[in-house]
């Protein structure tokens, strides 16, 4: 190895962080460069709608790995440094700030960005998106405002961040309204079931859920202050915080604008590897092709870990193929939802327990299903049923219907 031999990772979040780790647990000894264009070292997004933002969780517990253990592991941790460019013929980075960073192999952890609202008035104070530690502390402090000053919070977008914030600020014993463009929550994802299921539980704990919703302006104070939401039915909503859940995008412009091919996102293989040999990329960046041939982005914890892994053995030359089953999780209320499997393509469903949304210890999964092959299982409340889950899928088992809805069938006994 020549004593210039350098890993450069960009992005130091879940992804990036964990690269850099797995290079050395892999023994690689050269040089790690991680770059990451926010202040923070690498810190847990989950609890920013979660745990965190209701108050129930300290600041530092959110760091993942405090600068000092980096160091320790000779990981050289940039904070506040963006790359602005990849220049593949050179193998070297191109800093914002005008330097350069050589590499002998590059990893992209670039992460994702929430999708802009694109609508008159979007400019107020007070219409706030989240993904960063900076994004929940402008959240946090627009409802302890909100509590402060009684006034209500309107989200638009009923995805998972949006429905956990929204969970959240009834915590804090604000009025909120959700409003969701399509007809039943989170539809890309979840049977129409468990849609239905979680308006129950939002409605039940006293959130205002508007189905089908066309928000056409937001309208401010005198102050730039946001004052509501306008809606196509020529209703409006009063509101002293707007969130904006309504997804995110790859981070990918990096990567396209030095050739990498993209699909909606870095297009990788199971290994991480992109088109260029010398460049890997992991996380919320990422889209892949899985074995039904959909290209596939996925958001998770999980996915960003997995990969990271697999991306560190491409750099070093070897393949480890994430192929186990995804998995993601999402906290409102009492309730956790476990989800393992990719629902796409769904055409049956079926529940294991019983469905209630006001019974705190209520249990229940749905398993979903494609020409009676199992595609995926959503868990509320049922860690066990979630586990079991992910090994039937790992294994490519599939319970019949009747098996699923048959209490007193036994499914692990479908892996003995
Ligand atoms: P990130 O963690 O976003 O890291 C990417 C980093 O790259 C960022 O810090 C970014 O600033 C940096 N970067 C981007 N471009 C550049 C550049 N040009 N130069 C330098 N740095 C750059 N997942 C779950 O599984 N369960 C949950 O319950 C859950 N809850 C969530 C709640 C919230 C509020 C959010 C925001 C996400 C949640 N997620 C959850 C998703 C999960 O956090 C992400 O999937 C995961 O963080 C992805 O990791 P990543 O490394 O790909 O991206």
């Amino acid at each position: 190895m020549s004593a210039d031999e350098r890993m450069v990772i960009v992005g130091a979040g879940q992804a990036g962080l964990h690269i850099a780790e797995a290079l050395r647990s892999l023994g690689y000894e050269g040089g790690i460069e991680l770059l990451g264009e926010e202040f923070h070292p690498p810190y847990h997004r989950p609890p920013l709608s979660k745990s965190w933002l209701a108050g129930e969780m300290d600041a530092t517990q959110l760091i993942m790995r405090a600068p000092d253990a980096l160091l320790r592991k000779r990981i050289s941790l940039r904070t506040g440094t963006k790359v602005r460019s990849i220049d593949r013929l050179h193998k070297q980075v191109c800093l914002v700030d005008g330097n350069t960073i050589s590499y002998t192999g590059l990893a992209l952890a670039t992460g994702s960005s929430p999708r802009i609202l694109s609508l008159p008035g979007v400019n107020s104070k007070s219409v706030l998106a989240l993904r960063t530690l900076d994004d929940a502390s402008s959240v946090a402090k627009a409802l302890a405002l909100c509590a402060k000053k009684r006034l209500p919070v309107v989200v638009i977008g009923g995805g998972f961040i949006g429905l956990e914030v929204a969970a959240t600020a009834r915590k804090y014993g604000l009025d909120v309204t959700v409003l969701e463009a399509a007809p039943r929550l989170l539809s890309r994802v979840l049977a129409p079931v468990l849609s239905d299921w979680y308006v129950a539980l939002h409605e039940s704990r006293g959130v205002q859920l508007v189905l089908g919703a066309q928000v056409v302006s937001i309208e401010s104070n005198s102050d730039g202050y946001v004052r509501g939401v306008c809606l196509a039915d020529g209703s409006s909503i009063e509101a002293g915080l707007v969130l904006s859940g309504i997804g995110v995008s790859a981070n990918d412009q990096l990567a396209k604008e030095a050739g990498i091919t993209c699909e909606g996102g870095i297009l990788v293989d199971s290994c991480s590897r992109t088109n260029d040999p010398h460049i890997v990329a992991a996380g919320d960046c990422t889209a892949r092709k899985w074995a039904n041939g959909r290209i596939v982005r996925l958001e998770s914890v999980q996915n960003a870990t997995e990969q990271a892994k697999s991306a560190a053995s491409a750099l070093l030359g070897n393949e480890r193929p994430f192929d186990a089953t995804p998995w993601f999780w999402s906290d409102q209320y009492d309730k956790k939802l476990q989800m393992a499997g990719i629902s796409l393509g769904a055409d049956e469903w079926a529940v294991r327990g019983e469905m209630n949304a006001n019974t705190s210890e209520a249990g229940f999964s749905v398993f979903h299903f494609s020409q009676g092959t199992l595609l995926a299982v959503d868990s509320v409340n049922a860690g066990k049923d979630h586990l079991l889950a992910r090994k039937l899928l790992d294994s490519r088992v599939s319970p019949t219907v009747k098996q699923v809805t048959d209490l007193s069938f036994n499914l692990a006994d479908l892996l003995r």
